[in-house]
């Protein structure tokens, strides 16, 4: 017997019809004797349309209020779920944030979980129950409901399994699984068994959007092993291989199984990028260029700086594509007269590409064949940037899906045989 959270998206609660199949789904986990938490998203296009009502209010509708009415979607779908489970013939409850509660600080529409209180979970689960809770809210401590930012229920998910110390927390959503790239790029990207929570917040982070990114940060850091899974198979697909399928993400001891030097290729067209030429080359102006983008409280993604022969340099960085316009201006009113740069050349047809994987840690050479299969596809690349798990490119934008392509073949993704 095992204790287990189950996470169901918008679009696998989706209509009734589809949360009867939930239902039958996890009816099938407690019939063969195992211990079910079951967080669910509100019904697909509900948050929208909830929060579309408030606009229709005001254009600047106030936080607090914007909570209380957004959070009532999961409520509705927690409630059509333990009504669909008790007519499965299973003891079912639901139960709000702030029932159980899932505190949180008070930064309204985007706040944090600080802490789960598992007593109640724990003693509905000791009385044979399945207990519902409600995804994306939890309540401050003023009592005030919370949400926890769009996509918000795969956090609440993991962080009720870190409370309750559950065995898994399976992510049940529309696709399969984490793939080694986006499949509508390469037809030919495959389902990945295992991957470490570290490369799959590389993964997450560079667009592969499968999961809320914090919700992989808490899976980490708090030790849950997460299964990205579909909802889509029939739910009475046997128990054994349902367990098995989708992608795992876990420790990196256990995701060492594939051994693939390279897991995955993540890209993102998000990024704009900000050239300074000219810049005179003197201690602290790094800062007097990017200090102002930090207070701006914009984040800044890759940097690159030669030392200069001749006292003047190049400085060139990139940020997204939604902050743009925006450092666009404090560059050309605050940074470039103060600093003395030559010449400003935004550009914003570029996009990253990376390479992913753990076994870049050990092994040299990975990123020269990177460099190789562009260059052998006569792909320019602007900027370079490595950490320990990763190394990006930045390229021209129309470039993107023939260098995605072509990494996604030179590092073998396709041909991986399953370990299994
Ligand atoms: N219902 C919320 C949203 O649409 C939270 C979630 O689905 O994870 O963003
Ligand atoms: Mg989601």
């Amino acid at each position: 017997m095992a204790l287990i959270v189950h996470k169901y998206g918008g679009t696998s609660m989706g209509s009734t019809e589809r949360i009867r199949n939930v239902a039958k789904r996890v009816a099938k986990w407690h019939a063969a004797g195992h211990q079910v938490v079951v967080v669910p998203s509100a019904m697909s296009g509900e948050t929208n349309r909830l929060l579309g009502l408030a606009l229709e209010i005001t254009a600047t509708p106030d936080g607090r209020e914007l909570d209380v009415i957004a959070a009532t979607g999961e409520q509705a779908s927690s409630g059509l779920l333990a009504l669909a489970l008790q007519a499965e013939g299973i003891n079912a409850r639901s139960y709000a944030g702030w029932q159980v509660p899932v505190q949180t600080d008070s930064a309204h529409t985007k706040a944090r979980i600080t802490a789960i209180d598992d007593k109640r979970i724990l003693a509905e689960l000791d009385a044979g129950r399945v207990v519902i809770v409600t995804g994306f809210q939890g309540v401050d401590p003023g009592g005030n409901i919370t949400t926890l930012g769009r996509g918000g229920s795969d956090t609440s998910a993991v962080a009720i399994a870190a409370a309750i110390k559950a065995d898994e927390c399976l992510i049940y959503t529309d696709v399969d699984g984490v793939y080694t790239t986006d499949p509508r790029v390469v037809p030919t990207a495959r389902r990945m068994n295992v991957i470490s929570f570290e490369e799959m917040l590389e993964m997450a982070s560079l667009g592969s959007k499968v999961l809320q990114i914090r919700s992989v940060e808490f899976a980490g850091k708090y030790r849950v092993p997460l299964r990205v899974l579909s909802s889509l198979t029939p739910p009475d697909m046997p128990l054994e291989q349902e367990m098995r399928s989708g992608t795992l993400i876990t420790f990196e001891e256990d995701a060492q199984m594939e051994a693939a030097v390279v897991s995955g290729i993540a890209f993102t067209r998000d990024e704009a990028k900000i050239m300074l030429l000219g810049v005179p080359d003197k201690p602290g102006v790094a800062y007097a260029i990017l200090g102002k983008v930090a207070d701006a409280n914009i984040d800044i993604d890759m940097i690159v700086q030669n030392q200069s022969v001749d006292g003047t340099t190049d400085f060139s960085f990139t940020v997204h594509r939604n902050d743009f316009q925006k450092v666009v201006q404090i560059m050309q009113t605050d940074i470039v007269p103060a600093v003395g740069a030559r010449q400003m050349i935004p550009d914003e047809n570029v996009a990253k590409v990376s390479i992913v994987g753990i076994g870049m840690r050990s092994h040299a050479g990975i990123a020269s064949l990177m460099f190789k299969t562009l260059a052998d596809e006569n792909i320019n690349i602007q900027m370079i940037s490595t950490s320990e798990i990763k190394t990006s490119v930045l390229i021209q934008d129309k470039y993107l899906e023939l260098a995605v392509r072509a990494l996604h073949k030179a590092f073998d993704l396709e041909t991986k045989p399953e370990a299994e």
